[in-house]
């Protein structure tokens, strides 16, 4: 559903259910509610302090439209309020349909992280084509690009990641493995098992990743992720209690693969698996693996 079905909602309000001081009208649920002044609050913005909202929805709207219209401010003043909105919707409805309670301070990070992920997308497109950016207009230096790296001749690279959303009922998964030609041999994407942690999410990756490859009878390969701190513990034959029984298996596994190595990638580098993980959220399956290489995916290799 998105944001802007909002429009449809009902025009019958029934009594918020996250206060219980009013109708739930939009101005209420986004603006008015004790839980929205929170989150408004909490955004580690100073402008979070300073908004006053009325009880006139268009008046608080036109507001936001023009701080968002003022291109002097930093993109995060100017694009936050609509994600804030968005986030507060989406908490209203975790809350009312799947019983989540989130803390208002963890729905304004959510908020601020979702922005950060936009704008360093939206950054990285206009980047590479138009040297463009949406803060400041046109750049004067062009943004350098880290674009995957082959393996050597003889080696393999495999690409994971995996997508951690709190309260999930599971963790998405991508992987994707390359030749020393750029060539794709083989990707998938999977729902994998609910996380609780970033930490645990990448770790069930890498170890669907080391399966993968273990399956499809290939050896000499080079794992790449990006989460640093799960390959740190790795390489570093370090414990982390929380996932003790995944670091076990996934030791387990890596001891099947000797000539393989586990590495570090910036996000950039690991966006055609980041890509295949989203995917896995719009699978009727579990798990699926393509010998052909989608189209949708070519601009991300
Ligand atoms: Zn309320």
């Amino acid at each position: 559903m998105s944001f802007w079905s909002l429009s449809n909602y009902s025009t019958t309000f029934p009594v918020c259910q996250r206060c219980c001081c009013g109708d739930e009208t939009i101005n209420h649920l986004l603006f008015k509610c004790q839980f929205a002044e929170v989150v408004w609050r909490c955004i580690n913005t100073t402008m979070g302090r300073v908004l006053i909202f009325t009880d006139n929805l268009e008046d608080n709207i036109k507001m936001l439209i023009n701080i968002q219209q003022q291109q002097h401010q930093p993109y995060i003043v100017q694009y936050l309020p609509f994600w804030l909105m968005w986030r507060i919707w989406k908490s209203r409805n975790g809350f009312i349909f799947r019983k989540i309670n989130r803390h208002p301070a963890t729905e304004a990070t959510k908020a601020e992280q979702d922005i950060k992920e936009w704008f360093d997308n939206t950054r990285n497109a206009t980047s590479s084509n138009q040297e463009q950016n949406p803060r400041n207009g046109p750049i004067t230096r062009r943004r350098q690009t880290k674009r995957w790296n082959p393996p050597p001749v003889g080696w393999l690279k495999c690409n994971f990641d995996s997508g951690y959303v709190e309260g999930k009922t599971y963790t998405r998964s991508g992987w994707i493995i390359r030749d020393s030609n750029g060539t794709v041999i083989r990707s998938g994407a999977s729902k994998l098992q609910q996380a609780h942690s970033v930490l645990q999410a990448e770790a069930l990756g890498f170890l669907n990743a080391l399966q993968e490859v273990w399956n499809q009878g290939l050896r000499y390969v080079w794992f790449k992720g990006d989460n640093l701190e799960l390959i740190n513990l790795i390489n570093k034959q370090q414990d982390h209690q929380r996932i003790l029984p995944l670091l076990f298996d996934i030791r387990y596994w890596m001891a099947k693969l000797p000539h393989s190595s586990l590495g570090h990638v910036t996000r950039e580098e690991n966006k055609a698996a980041d890509k295949l993980s989203h995917f896995a959220t719009e699978m009727f399956s579990q798990s699926q693996s393509f010998h052909v290489l989608s189209r949708w995916l070519t601009e991300y290799l």
